[in-house]
């Protein structure tokens, strides 16, 4: 939900940027929240200006307060969509005010008013918000972090350098794998990891040892093929009723890393489907668990699920839990990631993508992951390719001893 509505505000932007307006992104959207209830554009110019340059990309617009109001079509049904028309002196002010939280702008207005000041006045006078931080005396506080009202701006995790969780041919992916390993380098990537279904996945065509076997052999092809990226070699590995795997240990110990998931029995009570993920966790091959509460944003409901003894198992056998990108997941959202944590775990960015433009979502998880507050040090794929390497064959040797 947020990669899309991100891509398609972003588009609108640059079209009134194109046509000398300035303009911007705020509300929900630009704080990364996973849901939104309006996508917020704020621009200096007039509403009919405004809408004389987007009619080309097929907006009912209607004047309202502010500005425009509209309506854009997505999958799951339609969606609000709204112009704050401001002016050049008045634009810094606006697009803080319709970013938010109210609590941040609060606590703004108050260290204005400290200084003898109001928000307004120092917003007419800065250029940008970064300005306007400054003739605050503060850091500049990044739109994700101003969920609260807190003014610091603490050092979080900036940029990842590769992934895991993406799929191909193999199962239920639209690509190869030396397809998808050169869309991961065009994507400024250093490694991706290839993780297909196993077998219990029959509707995705997942993989039982002998295809596995045989996968293999294609990822090495892939390796000599594509080169400034390296690939690893996984698989998503499905957590059966009982909480063992779907493949045995040996399959899964000829693997550079192992990523777990629920995909069935999703009904299960909150003490058994806590049992067995937990389960899940304590087998040393595994790596990371993937899509931790199983939602689908505006569709399937979370498991029920006591995460906190989940992250406290993942935390205990250094399993990492992902923050998986895909637009239906946004899986664990930054709240529970938040939580989890506290509670001693580390996480992993993962696109779970089925065709090249699935890896286009990553950048939406650095932006969830500092929603949690998260830095490089709790991030596996924040680390360079040689740091994941070693820490993946450290890992298993481990589990193999
Ligand atoms: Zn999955
Ligand atoms: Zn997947």
């Amino acid at each position: 939900m947020l990669p899309h509505a991100r891509s398609i505000a972003d588009e609108l932007v640059g079209e009134l940027q194109r046509n000398g307006a300035r303009a911007e992104v705020a509300g929900a959207a630009r704080r990364g929240d996973e849901l939104l209830d309006e996508l917020v554009i704020v621009c200096d110019r007039a509403p009919s200006e405004v809408a004389a340059i987007v009619d080309a990309v097929d907006l009912e617009l209607a004047r309202g307060e502010g500005g425009l109001v509209g309506t854009l079509a997505f999958d799951q049904g339609a969606f609000p969509i709204r112009f704050r028309c401001t002016t050049e002196r008045s634009f810094v002010e606006a697009v803080l005010r319709e970013t938010g939280c109210d609590v941040h702008v609060a606590a703004l207005e108050e260290r204005a008013a400290a200084r003898g000041a109001t928000l307004s006045g120092l917003s007419a006078d800065a250029d940008d918000e970064e300005s306007l931080y400054a003739a605050l005396d503060l850091p500049y506080v990044s739109p994700e972090l101003r969920d609260d009202g807190s003014l610091e701006a603490p050092q979080l995790i900036s940029r990842i350098r590769g992934t895991f969780h993406v799929h191909t041919t193999w199962s239920d992916g639209i690509v190869g794998v030396a397809p998808m390993a050169r869309a991961a380098r065009t994507a400024g990537l250093e490694y991706v990891g290839i993780s297909d279904h196993s077998r219990a996945a029959s509707y995705a065509n997942g993989l039982d040892p002998e295809r596995l076997a045989q996968q293999r052999a294609d990822v090495e092809r892939a390796r000599h093929e594509v080169r400034g990226v390296d690939i690893l070699h996984g698989i998503e590995c499905d957590i059966l009723e009982d909480g063992t795997l779907d493949l045995p240990d040996d399959a899964l110990a000829t693997l550079d890393f192992v990523v777990v998931s629920v995909h069935s029995q999703l009904e299960l009570d909150r003490e058994a489907q806590t049992r067995r993920v937990v389960r899940a966790l304590s087998n040393p091959l595994v790596t990371i668990l993937a899509h931790p509460t199983a939602r689908l944003l505006l569709g399937r409901v979370a498991l029920q699920l006591d995460l906190d003894d989940v992250a406290r198992a993942a935390a205990r056998h250094g399993v990492f839990l992902e923050i998986n990108t895909n637009a239906q997941r946004l899986d664990l959202g930054p709240e529970l990631a938040r939580r989890a944590a506290a509670l001693g775990a580390s996480f992993v960015i993962d696109p779970d993508a089925h065709e090249p433009r699935g890896l286009d979502t990553l950048p939406y998880g650095v932006l969830l992951a500092r929603r949690a507050r998260l830095d490089d040090r709790q991030v596996l794929n924040a680390r360079p390719a040689p740091a994941v390497w070693e820490h993946l064959r450290a890992r298993r040797a481990a589990a193999l001893a």
